[in-house]
């Protein structure tokens, strides 16, 4: 009898799950297997929590969710808290595992808590699982990834393909008599619940099941696909862009799934420079995700052009919306209130911090981790120094005029209204 334990982390989804899939084609008895870690809940020396009230509570939804995806076939998900390795270690002792599979992690702290796993001497097996493109069907070695993004995306586009979703498994077997355990309460993560705020630019709730009606909402309904390329830099409202990320943040949806409905909208509907630029879209994602598999540590150390600052007043002002800076207190506010912001606010207050406040890159960086619902290692932290200029793409001029953005992308003050009034 074969028995193994599927972790799941950010890949909380059954659909196109190619860790969910070997397991199940493989052992007798699967034990789908998720733990809040204690890691991800620790409060950071800014004087906030790593993971924030608006990620956690999309997590638990999203936890929730791929349970029931799970019991749809007949199966469940063991629920832990605490330390992923003491978790496994008790499952284990009860309930001998012959192997752990689980999804292949690219950056420190993820791996870090991958080795601790590999210490209780169970076989491990890793899947790559979140990207659009595989890691096997990369054109080059991964030291030779271009360290620029044009480069890896012709690369990408002209010699690599993207693969077909991986069937949903029929059946998954649980072992009987087993200890599935309930979701933690906020409070029990240290965190408190937190009501949507009106002026947010979507109600998200996690899990697969929202995951799909968003897309089904935004492709199929409302075809808004078609004119993504027109309206992506919006500001207001729920549509002007897809708002995938906190879907595909958690893998709640995987970006191969994504790829495919765009090629369906393509053949059914529409094909033009919209549908194409979501794809181009979700290259950036595997940029920064190949990006940090080549980097390694490195890519969390970029060093500043400048020596490193932090000053708790300027930082905070940032970090409330108080500023003095209309447009950038707006993007802040937003996010202080709803745990999103747009990718245009986004590289707005980036700079703003770093090039006008003369901040480490580093402590906004840890701002975002904290409230963001889409908050992504690889993109979150690659992004940061792409916009610092120190990242892949070490461009120092790179500089937003926040005054003149504003005028341009907020022109007639409506979303700087919205948040300051
Ligand atoms: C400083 C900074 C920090 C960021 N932190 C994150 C983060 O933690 N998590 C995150 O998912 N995105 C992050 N982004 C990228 C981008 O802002 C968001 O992905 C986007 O705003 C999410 O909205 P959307 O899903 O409607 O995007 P859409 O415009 O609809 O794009 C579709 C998808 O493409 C991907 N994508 C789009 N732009 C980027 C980009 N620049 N980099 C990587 N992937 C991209 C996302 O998965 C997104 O869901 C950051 C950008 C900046 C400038």
């Amino acid at each position: 009898m074969k028995r193994i334990l599927v972790w799941f982390r950010s890949d909380l989804r059954v659909r196109d799950h190619a860790v969910l899939a070997a397991a199940v084609a493989e052992a007798d008895e699967v034990i789908p297997f998720y733990c809040f870690d204690d890691h991800y809940y620790q409060q950071l020396p800014f004087g906030f929590s790593k993971t924030g009230a608006f990620r956690a509570q999309f997590i638990r939804e999203s936890v929730a969710d791929l349970r029931v995806q799970l019991q749809n076939l007949g199966g469940d998900l063991a629920i832990r808290k605490g330390a992923t390795p003491q978790a496994i270690k008790a499952i284990h002792e009860e309930f001998p595992l012959d192997a752990i599979y689980h999804a292949q992690e690219v950056t420190h702290e993820e791996r870090q808590i991958e080795e601790a796993v590999r210490g209780l001497e169970i076989p491990m097996q890793g899947f790559w699982n979140y990207s659009l493109y595989h890691l096997d069907e990369l054109p080059v070695e991964v030291s030779k990834i271009p360290r620029v993004f044009t480069p890896f995306r012709k690369k990408m586009e002209k010699y690599s393909h993207v693969r077909e979703e991986i069937p949903t498994p029929e059946e998954v077997e649980i072992p009987a008599d087993f200890s599935w355990q309930e979701l933690p309460k906020m409070e029990e993560l240290g965190l408190e619940t937190t009501d949507t705020d009106p002026r947010a630019v979507l109600d998200f709730k996690g899990g697969e099941t929202e995951a799909w009606q968003r897309l089904n909402h935004y492709f199929w309904d409302q075809k808004h696909l078609q004119e993504y390329k027109k309206t992506r830099n919006g500001l207001v409202g729920a549509d002007y862009s897809s708002k995938f990320s906190a879907w595909l943040s958690q893998g709640c949806i995987s970006p191969v799934s994504i790829y495919h409905q765009i090629k369906k909208f393509e053949r059914e509907v529409k094909k033009n420079s919209s549908t194409y630029w979501l794809y181009f879209e979700l290259m950036w994602r595997d940029f920064f995700r190949f990006t940090a598999l080549k980097q390694g540590e490195q890519f969390f150390k970029m060093p500043e052009n400048h020596a490193p600052r932090y000053s708790k007043k300027h930082f905070e002002k940032w970090r409330l919306g108080e500023t003095g800076q209309d447009f950038v207190d707006a993007n802040m506010r937003e996010i202080l209130h709803t745990g999103f912001m747009s990718n245009r606010g986004r590289q707005n207050v980036a700079s703003y911090l770093v090039k006008d406040l003369g901040q480490h890159w580093y402590t906004g960086a840890a701002w975002f981790e904290s409230q963001l619902i889409d908050y992504d290692v690889c993109s979150n932290y690659g992004n940061w120094t792409y916009v610092a200029g120190v990242g892949n793409d070490p461009r120092e001029n790179r500089w937003f005029n926040v005054e003149k953005q504003a005028e341009r992308y907020d022109e007639d003050g409506s979303f700087r209204k919205l948040w300051l009034d």
